[in-house]
């Protein structure tokens, strides 16, 4: 779907989100990068506007959107400049509660989530000695009575700080003792506000502004009733959400690469070296226009991903291949911007640097593209496997 061929509903949440983006402009963004400080008012103003509760049905007092609105949320806050990753988890972290919470759970949780009182961003799944490999975490949550006790440690676990509720991985049966290995792993709402020393957050410095820490578990206490779901089956409730995921972070790249590409056609337009301007020579006006092809079928993927997504369908092929696409895209239309943009695209002021940074990381994370590459060769094509 191209953007002008878009119905208006889409166009109105575009219009919308915008508006709010442009109070929160690049000096803004920049101000925070200095002294490491979250988004806080523009999330809390995302949240009260319910942009945040989107894919949280009404009856619990969200928008009941669907993936293709909540991810033209998203572009749009990426293609005004801003960065979405401050606050795009509390979209899909809290589909694990939404599809396998029981209606206690739900109720307790989501409305609270909804109205913005209460904040679920964090998500704490990797590892250090796992990375990847999920299934060989080795983070422990052990029963005892009407509690899990859980120790172990996580790594890159983002907003950590900005969150009163994490939702956490934890192995609940040793994996030398499963025969399925993509069991014996439960999912938990933990309150971090009740967590006290039993749990440790080292922040990490990144090259970016995110909210990325270590976490050391040290005998936390988490109510029975805070469990998900049914115990050992809790990689399957995650790899649930992972197609939400990637369709909504292939809709942030997107927005970062439509951001490129605008700022580069409209400097290229102005900028005059040599008597003409600088995007009158091919050198600098194809790439971007190149740029602008590739992004343009990546965004049709991730329409394509999203509408199966909607309508119940299967679209692990699409989803992934929609974020690999999108983070290329995003990458390739970042290097012409920078480029075009000559030795000003270093300066912070023109926020293609810090844009630039923070546009890489989709390639790496939440899933690296060798990965999305290796579900396509294993589960699409049928190739042997690598893992
Ligand atoms: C800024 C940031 C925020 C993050 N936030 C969170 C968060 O909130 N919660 C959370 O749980 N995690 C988070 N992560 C972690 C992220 O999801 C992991 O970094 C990612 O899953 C990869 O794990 P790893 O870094 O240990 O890489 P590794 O698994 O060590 O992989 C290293 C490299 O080897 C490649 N590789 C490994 N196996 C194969 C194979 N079989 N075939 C081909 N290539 C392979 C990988 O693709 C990668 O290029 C975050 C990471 C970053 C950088």
């Amino acid at each position: 779907m191209l953007l002008e061929q878009q119905p208006d509903t889409l166009n109105d949440i575009r219009i919308a989100v915008r508006d709010v983006c442009r109070k929160y402009d690049g000096a803004y963004w920049r101000a925070l990068e200095k002294d490491g400080s979250y988004p806080e008012a523009f999330v809390r103003e995302l949240t009260e506007l319910g942009w945040l509760s989107a894919l949280i049905p009404e009856e619990f007092g969200g928008g009941g959107m669907t993936v293709t609105e909540a991810s033209v949320i998203l572009e749009e806050i990426n293609r005004s400049g801003g960065d979405s990753a401050a606050c795009h988890a509390q979209m899909y972290i809290m589909g694990v509660i939404l599809r396998h919470g029981s209606p206690e759970q739900q109720a307790r949780y989501l409305p609270g989530i909804a109205s913005g009182d209460l904040r679920l961003q964090a998500f704490a799944v990797t590892e250090p000695d796992a990375g990847s490999e999920t299934t060989r975490i080795s983070t422990t949550a052990v029963r005892k009575g009407d509690r899990y006790v859980v120790n172990g440690q996580k790594t890159f676990i983002s907003r950590v700080q900005q969150s009163d509720l994490m939702l956490l991985l934890a192995r609940t049966t040793p994996y030398e003792e499963l025969t399925n290995k993509t069991e014996g792993l439960s999912v938990f709402v933990v309150d971090m506000r009740e967590a006290g020393d039993s749990l440790q957050v080292n922040p990490i410095e990144m090259t970016f502004n995110r909210h990325t820490n270590q976490l050391f578990f040290d005998n936390l206490e988490v109510p029975a009733e805070n469990l998900i779901g049914e115990e050992g089956k809790g990689f399957r409730y995650i790899i649930d959400s992972w197609n939400a995921e990637r369709i909504l972070i292939a809709a942030e790249a997107i927005g970062d690469a439509r951001f490129f590409i605008e700022r580069a056609a409209a400097y290229a337009s102005e900028r005059v070296v040599f008597g003409r301007p600088i995007g009158a020579n091919q050198g600098v006006q194809l790439p971007i226009a190149q740029a602008y092809a590739h992004t343009e079928a990546a965004d049709l993927m991730r329409f394509d991903a999203a509408a199966k997504f909607d309508r119940g369908e299967r679209c692990g092929a699409e989803a992934n291949m929609a974020k690999l696409l999108a983070s290329e895209a995003a990458w390739e239309a970042g290097n012409a911007c920078l480029n075009a943009h000559g030795g000003y695209g270093f300066a912070k002021e023109y926020d293609i640097e810090r844009k630039f940074r923070e546009t890489r990381l989709f390639m790496t994370a939440p899933v690296n593209n060798n990965l999305v590459l290796a579900y396509l060769g294993q589960n699409v094509l049928g190739m042997p496997r690598s893992y």
